[in-house]
């Protein structure tokens, strides 16, 4: 679904990509991990063109992003193009990032009614059906400032699911929660891998991503320094840095 290829990415002097590529294949799910500042979520942002990058290809479903200028200047020339890739490759942020004036509901049906033009109706339907799916099916008429942490990252789980993408982009989806509400939002995210959905998934939970991924990525400074399977990557980390990193977060 999503392929990058050799991509570099700078703010000003800061160079915070250096090179990555990688491919999250469909029904895979992709976890990337690595210290704090080694460009996670920059890799993530680049991905759904949320930012700009300098150099190297996007792939959306085989199909090359097509950009305008060069370096610091370059750009998404087709800006269809942009919104349907946004569309198609839903971001989940550690902050949940739901509209504090607006209901659980009117929140998860908000981008497909306004941004997609769908019918209002038919996405009402759907947007019940995906908060039941997250266990929150009787919060729909709630403001999020009345809910948990574990519930408002749920209906902003069914906020992703609603816009029906081609894969869901986690961001550290469950570092802003208490342990006992991060589970819950685990077993979620969980269930999404069970059901075949593509993702991508920033996470200091390294337990979950040894259950759930395909493939694992460690970043490190804006490099890829060893990726794997789970299994290989966890038990026999062949480089000194994820062997490091690796022990310092257990
Ligand atoms: P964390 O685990 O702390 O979330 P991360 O791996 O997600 O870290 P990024 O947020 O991608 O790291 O940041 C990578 C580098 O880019 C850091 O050095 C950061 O300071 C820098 N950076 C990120 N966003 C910006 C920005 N908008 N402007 C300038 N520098 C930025
Ligand atoms: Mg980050």
């Amino acid at each position: 679904v999503i392929e990058i290829r050799d991509l570099h990415k700078s703010y000003g002097e800061l160079e915070v990509l250096k090179g990555v590529s990688l491919s999250a294949p469909r029904g895979h799910v992709l976890s990337l991990i690595g210290s704090s500042g080694s460009g996670k979520s920059t890799l993530l942002r680049c991905a759904n063109l949320l930012e700009d990058s300098q150099s190297g290809e996007i792939l959306f479903e085989g199909e090359p992003i097509t950009w305008k200028g060069e370096g610091l200047h370059r750009r998404p020339a087709d800006r269809k193009q942009v919104l349907r890739i946004r569309t198609n490759l839903s971001m989940v942020f550690q902050q949940f990032n739901l509209w504090a004036h607006m209901t659980i509901l009117e929140n998860v049906m908000e981008a497909p009614v306004t941004v997609m033009g769908r019918d209002k109706k038919e996405v009402e339907a759907s947007a019940r059906a995906y908060l039941d799916k997250v266990g929150i099916g009787d919060k729909c008429d709630v403001y999020p400032a009345q809910m948990s942490g574990g519930q408002q990252q749920r209906a902003a789980i069914a906020r992703a699911l609603c816009m029906e993408p081609k894969a869901l982009l986690f961001d550290e989806p469950t570092s802003a929660l208490d342990p006992e509400l991060e589970q819950e939002v685990v077993k979620v995210i969980k269930a999404l891998a069970e059901e075949g959905r593509t993702m991508m998934i920033v996470t200091h939970d390294m337990r979950m991503a040894a259950d759930i991924s395909d493939h694992v990525v460690f970043l490190h400074k804006g490099l890829i320094e060893e990726e794997g399977h789970p299994t290989q990557l966890f038990n026999q980390p062949k480089s000194e840095r994820l062997q490091q990193f690796l022990s310092a977060t257990v």
